[in-house]
């Protein structure tokens, strides 16, 4: 088959297709001229991660495309209902991105606890009275060893997010609204295994107890935390997103960071993407990144592999 990968595919996954006799386009093709590049070149599949978007007008106007893969979680890129009434094979990576997303909300905890988003922006070139400010300014950081964090949206990175921080002495609850109290099992470098329970309370209760909350649910679109949610959290809180733009109001959140209420916040996706608003980018209180959760080198090569599997097994089927 002729496969088009158009937002990138890491080199396994690249060879394992090629190996099995396929060709692979490693272009980027811009949006507006896809469908024409689909056509001139009798792709047969095409990949995507978030940047390219499968919409009907494409579909309708590739008829002989026969599958479309996105390397990662959220669909929500692609008209996945419509290609499928096409007779398109539509498929993702679930698992295969859980762990570096999860270990990038710890990075972002305990960044935002040490202000390092923002004293790495500051770092003086005038010499010791602007460092010794900056030491007063950053001198009081938090530890996250024995605060809670509360968990929306207990799935796959929830639960890969619940290990690392009950591994490193967080309480851990959750909510989530398909699934009833949980137990996670920590796996250590010697073998050892331990399993720990992790309660579901009601999104009030877990507004009202976590120290951190990180939002983790599925889905595109719905509004988890407004104004209200931001109100019923702790004085002094933070909060991550890594989840999908538009899971938290970002306008209520700058609010929430301005009067204080909430301490710090960390978004790796947002309302406008690939151009968040200014507002969000220029608050200190925001520690950012441009929607990394699942950019590391593992979590692409599994994906490549995962990609490649699905491909051979159809064409076997
Ligand atoms: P998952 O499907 O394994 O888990 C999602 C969980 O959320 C499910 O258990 C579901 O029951 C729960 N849920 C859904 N809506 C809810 C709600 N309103 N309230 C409470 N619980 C709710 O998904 P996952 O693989 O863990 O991915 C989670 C999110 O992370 C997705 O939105 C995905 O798009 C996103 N993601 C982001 C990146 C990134 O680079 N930032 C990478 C991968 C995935």
């Amino acid at each position: 088959m002729k496969i088009l990968a158009n937002d990138g595919l890491a080199a396994n996954g690249r060879d394992a297709l090629v190996t099995a006799g396929h060709e692979v386009l490693e272009v980027t093709v811009a949006q507006d001229q896809l469908a024409t590049y689909i056509k001139e070149n009798n792709v047969d599949v095409l990949l995507v991660r978030s940047a390219t978007k499968v919409r009907k007008d494409l579909i309708d106007a590739c008829p002989n495309l026969k599958m479309i893969g996105r390397g990662g979680v959220g669909m929500d890129n692609i008209d996945v209902e419509y290609a499928r009434e096409k007779g398109i094979t539509v498929f993702n990576t679930p698992a295969s991105s859980s762990q570096s997303v999860a270990e990038m909300v710890m990075a972002h905890l305990w960044g935002m606890v040490r202000f390092l988003h923002d004293s790495n922006r500051q770092m003086p070139l005038e010499g010791e009275t602007r460092f010794k400010e900056l030491k007063k300014a950053y001198g009081k950081g938090i530890e996250l060893q024995g605060k809670t964090l509360g968990i929306i949206g207990f799935g796959r990175i929830g639960q890969a997010l619940a290990k690392m921080a009950l591994g490193i002495g967080m309480n851990v609850i959750m909510h989530d609204r398909n699934s009833g109290n949980a137990t996670v099992t920590l796996s250590f470098a010697n073998g050892a295994t331990l399993d720990m329970d992790v309660e579901n309370c009601s999104m009030n209760d877990l507004l009202a107890k976590s120290d951190f909350i990180s939002l983790h649910v599925s889905g595109a679109g719905e509004t988890i935390i407004g104004a209200d949610q931001l109100n019923q959290m702790k004085k002094g809180s933070y909060i991550v997103n890594t989840a999908r733009g538009g899971t938290i109001d970002e306008v209520a959140l700058i609010d929430a960071l301005e009067s204080g209420h909430i301490a710090g916040a960390a978004l790796d996706v947002f309302v406008d993407e690939p151009t968040p608003a200014m507002q969000v980018l220029m608050n200190s209180k925001i520690s950012l990144t441009p929607h990394i959760g699942a950019a590391t080198v593992e979590a692409q090569s599994r994906i490549a592999m995962e990609i490649a599997d699905t491909i051979n097994e159809a064409v076997l089927a």
